[in-house]
This record gives C-alpha cells, structure tokens and sequence, in this order.
C-alpha cells in the first residue's frame, strides 16, 4: 500500500539515511526555480519545517510541474540527500512525482503568505493549512495528551460527564436549549407554557455548562477523578477569552481541601507548561518569531516561583491602593473584572495568582462556607495575558448547609435532590476546579484571540461550519 511506504517528514528531516529511497506525500508550500531545476517546499502536517524537493526539470513531464502549484497535494519518490542550501539538513532529490489533486492558483485562497488571522478565520475550512494553525493544531493535541498523562500518573480516573443535562442548577439563563419540540406548534400546557413532558426527555434538557457535579458524584466514589469534554454556554460575550462551545478539564478529589486543590492546581498547570517546553519547541518557537516574542520568556518565567496565594479581601486591598483609574470602580463584594486580574497579574505581582475566599454572593451555591458566614471557598487562578485560567472551590460537604444554601437561593430542591443525596450518604470533604481548555493554549502559543485556538469556534452569531 502506498501509504505504509510514505514516510513522515518529521522523521526524514532528523534522518541521516543519505542515498535512501523515500516516499513523502503532501502539500507544497512553494516552487521556485527555472528552466533546469526546481525547489519545492512540501509540507505534509507533522512538523512546521517543510522538506526541498529538488527537481531536475528536463527529466519531468512539463505538463505535470505545471500542476505543481502552491496548495496542491502531490507524492514525491526519490533519494534522501544532505542539502547543500541553507536551512535545512536534508533535501529529496525527485525521481518520480504524482499529483493527488491540484489547486487552481487563481482560485486558492493561501496562495500569498501574510494573510491576517482575521482573513484566515473566514476560511476554517483551510486554516489548518497554514503555518500558524498547524502549530497550534500539534500543541494543542501535546496538552491534551499530557492532560491525560499527568492525571493518568496521579492516580486519577477519567469520567465522562453527559453533555445533554437535566439539570439546570448551574447556568440557569446562559445554556442551550436541547429539543425535538417543533419550535412552530410546540404542545402546550393548560397556562399556555410548554408542555415539555412531550419533549424526547420528558423534560426540559440543555447542553452542560460543566461536567462538575457529576464529577463529584464519581469522585465520592472513585477518589480522584477528572471530566475532559465540551461544555456550552449561550453567554453574549463577545471577547477574546470567551467562545460559547469549548472544552473544560475538571478534577475532583475526595479528601481535598481547598489547599490541597491549590498544590495541584500549580502543579498541574507547571507540569504543562514543562511539558509544552520540552515537546513542542519548533512549534513555539515559530509562534514567537511570528507573534509574540517573549513567549518563551514568559511560559520558562511561570515556572520558577511559587504561584502567589492570596485572600479576595486582600486582592481589594491592593487594587483600592493602587491608584489606578478602573473601569469598574473597586470595594470589597464586587465580581473581579478581567482589568483587575490582570493588574494584581502583570503589574503588581508580575506572576500567575490564586485568590480564594471570595464573598459568597458572586459564587456558586456549592462552595463551602469559611466561619465568617460572609465568605466562601473559591479559588480563582489568574494568569499573565489571560486573566481567569482556573475557577474551583472545596464544595460544601455538610447536609444542612448546602441545603440551606439552596434554598436561599430559590433553586428547586427536586432539580438537586441526587446532588443533596450525596451528603446524606457517605459525604466527605472533597475539592475541584475547571480549566479551560483553550484558555491554556492561547498562554502556550501566545495567541491572542480565543478563536484561533480552537479549530472550529462558535461565538454569537458564528456557527458557519
Ligand atoms: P469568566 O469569568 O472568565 O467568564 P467563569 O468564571 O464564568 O469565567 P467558570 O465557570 O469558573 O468560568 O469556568 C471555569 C473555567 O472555564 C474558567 O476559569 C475559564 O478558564 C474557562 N471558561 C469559562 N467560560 C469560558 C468561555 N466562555 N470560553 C472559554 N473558556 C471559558
Ligand atoms: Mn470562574
């Protein structure tokens, strides 16, 4: 078969097989040259570098190099040869070449290098060709691995939380509905509201937020879990850090307190960014020549300290003494804004930062309450550039409190009542928290805009395919 003698160019260019005959199949990047040689630059996904094909033009069908254009895709068998040219160790010499299926020069939308990134979002359907998705496509492929990796050699189970939930508990307002009903001639309850116990489910469902609670119900049972899986929210916010569909990692550990959920946040985070460093150096090193160049600088730069720990109270402090001029005005109760993260992160601190103990009012029913009454355990981790990278808490794990909770907050006790039944039976001090996905890859790559990161973005009004 043709395909097992092809051999990857990420494995030719580090070959020292010289005079060894190969096959490579892909997609040419460039041809230049004239009437007695020409150089091809083929790429074929599983490395940034291109390999030269040099081809002795007179020996080849002019019919055929013609349709050797830039975007084309095309198989190359010849010998492996040190290059003499700059920039490379090794070259192809062409002894036979096919075409796959050409690409219209005219017609191709990458034939030209130095499109934006705006331009390039418009055609997802050929942005993995370029240089910058592909490197983003291979690290964002590294971290996911080494997610699994790290959990899987910390003794954590993975968990597949549902994507279509019936519980609403969490995101009420901000999810998607999911539903067979005909949206023109729904069935109608008495009241005129609709009649959902005809629905597929029998009941409203919607697509998760979050792949926590379930977690916890693992996690009381299995110790150490995590969820990895596409979470949804219809929230209208328009900003570079935010997409309706992408992907959270939440671990959830039984006898985890919030200090505990801090060790492994740090450590979590430090082992990918480790990680990112070791295996995907010719990917980030393109994306520093090409955007950004401290990224390097800045990925080695959070792993020497000790994240800072600090107290919502204090964070205030600091931010009310700061005599800077916020947008939204600071004093103690107020959500952080993304203008305050990233002031206590690159300007004060000047490295990533964990705040905890938050006013209970601005976080979720399930945290727990610390004894003031006033506060509660939540844990933000706020990072260089990004702003929020982690949200989580130690939950609530005492009966009586989390129900009273619940009922302060008007949420329906029969949409809770498995979620309650947790600590009737068996409960035990347990923590997590969520990492969004992409939010890693826009700090690794240092790219700036949330939807190059993801190889199919949907935002508010954005879903073409
Ligand atoms: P933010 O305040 O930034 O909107 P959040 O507090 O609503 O985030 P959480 O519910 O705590 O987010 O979700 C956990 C993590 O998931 C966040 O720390 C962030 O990394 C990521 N995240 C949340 N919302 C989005 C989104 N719309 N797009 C991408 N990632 C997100
Ligand atoms: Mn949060």
């Amino acid at each position: 078969m043709e395909a097992l003698r092809r051999q990857r160019i990420k494995d030719l260019l580090l070959s020292d097989s010289f005079g060894s005959k190969v096959t490579v199949n892909g997609w040419v990047r460039t041809k230049r040259g004239n009437k007695n040689i020409a150089f091809i630059a083929l790429n074929d996904g599983s490395v940034i570098h291109n390999i030269q094909v040099v081809v002795n033009v007179p020996e080849f069908d002019e019919e055929l190099l013609k349709l050797v254009t830039t975007g084309s895709c095309i198989s190359v068998t010849g010998t492996l040869e040190q290059s003499q040219g700059q920039g490379q160790s090794v070259e192809i010499h062409a002894g036979s070449i096919s075409i796959y299926g050409s690409a219209d020069t005219e017609a191709y939308p990458l034939q030209k290098k130095g499109h934006t990134l705006e331009f390039i979002r418009e055609i997802a359907h050929l942005r993995p060709r370029t240089n910058t998705f592909g490197a983003v496509l291979r690290i964002r492929h590294a971290m996911a691995f080494a997610i699994h990796k790290y959990f899987n050699d910390h003794g954590f189970y993975y968990i597949h939380a549902p994507i279509i939930t019936g519980s609403d508990a969490e995101g009420a307002g901000e999810m998607f509905r999911v539903t067979v009903l005909d949206p023109l001639a729904p069935p109608l309850n008495e009241d005129g509201t609709i009649n959902y116990k005809e629905d597929f489910f029998g009941k409203e469902t919607k697509l998760t937020v979050s792949g926590q609670l379930e977690a916890e119900l693992a996690a009381l049972a299995l110790g150490l879990v995590y969820t990895f899986g596409p979470t949804f929210r219809a929230e209208n916010s328009n900003t570079p850090r935010h997409l309706a569909e992408f992907w959270m990692i939440e671990p959830e550990m039984a006898f985890y307190d919030i200090h505990d959920d801090m060790d492994l946040a740090e450590d979590m985070l430090k082992y990918l960014i480790r990680y990112a460093l070791e295996n995907c150096s010719d990917d980030l090193e393109f994306l520093q020549k090409m955007y950004d160049n401290e990224l390097i600088n800045r990925l080695n730069s959070v792993l020497v300290d000790h994240f800072i720990r600090l107290d919502y109270t204090e964070a205030i402090n600091i931010l009310s003494a700061s005599g800077t001029n916020f947008e939204f005005p600071v004093k103690w109760g107020i959500d952080l804004q993304s203008e305050h993260e990233r002031y206590l992160v690159e300007k004060h601190f000047k490295q990533p930062v964990m705040i905890s103990n938050y006013p209970k009012e601005i976080k979720a029913f399930y945290m727990k309450m610390n004894d003031d009454g006033r506060t509660v355990r939540a844990l933000d981790v706020l990072f260089p550039r990004i702003g929020e990278i982690i949200g989580g808490s130690q939950r609530e794990d005492n009966y009586d409190k989390l129900l009273a909770r619940i009922n302060e907050l008007n949420i329906p006790e029969k949409d809770v009542w498995w979620y309650l039944d947790t600590r009737k039976f068996g409960s035990a001090p347990h923590s997590g928290f969520g990492l969004g996905f992409e939010r890693l890859i826009l700090f690794v790559t240092g790219m700036s805009n949330i939807r190059d990161v993801i190889p199919f973005p949907r935002t508010p009004k954005n879903a073409e395919f």
